[in-house]
């Protein structure tokens, strides 16, 4: 498969057909693709527990990978990817502009890492605000 998750994708075929939109899951056991606002369909969803709603969601369902064409940010096209070795690594590469497809990839597993340290932070951070909020009124009256 071509494909992959968090790729910019063009539909090329059916219902939805021109349409760009960001891939959100992949399965290649069944080469199919779920991309973002694309094969949208109806799902009658039952309450299963007290605190739950019957509703009717809209929700994305797969479609055959062979119907979008991953495109390309750098020349803003829809390509057919081209595989290259670049630094001892497979990556996709555009067949037109020669950029690496698979950057965004490597961006998306250090935003992860960054995701983790970040709850820590943020608890910190809080409790740091607290005492500033205190202070910092006082520093402003000093400052006027
Ligand atoms: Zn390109």
């Amino acid at each position: 498969m071509n494909v992959k998750l968090n790729d910019t994708v063009v539909v090329i075929t059916g219902k939805y057909a021109a349409k760009t939109g960001k891939v959100i899951a992949v399965s290649p056991k069944s080469n199919t693709v779920t991309v973002e606002g694309v094969n949208i369909h109806k799902k009658a969803q039952k309450a299963r527990k007290a605190n739950e709603v019957s509703q009717i969601v809209e929700k994305e369902a797969p479609l055959n990978a062979s119907n979008v064409m991953v495109l390309c940010e750098a020349c803003d096209k829809a390509i057919r990817v081209k595989h290259s070795v670049v630094d001892g690594k497979k990556v996709r590469v555009c067949p037109k502009c020669g950029a690496v497809l698979d950057k965004g990839y490597s961006g998306k597993a250090t935003g992860k890492a960054a995701k983790k340290e970040a709850p820590a932070k943020r608890v910190r951070k809080r409790a740091k605000k607290e005492e500033t909020a205190e202070t910092a009124p006082a520093e402003d009256n000093k400052a006027e």
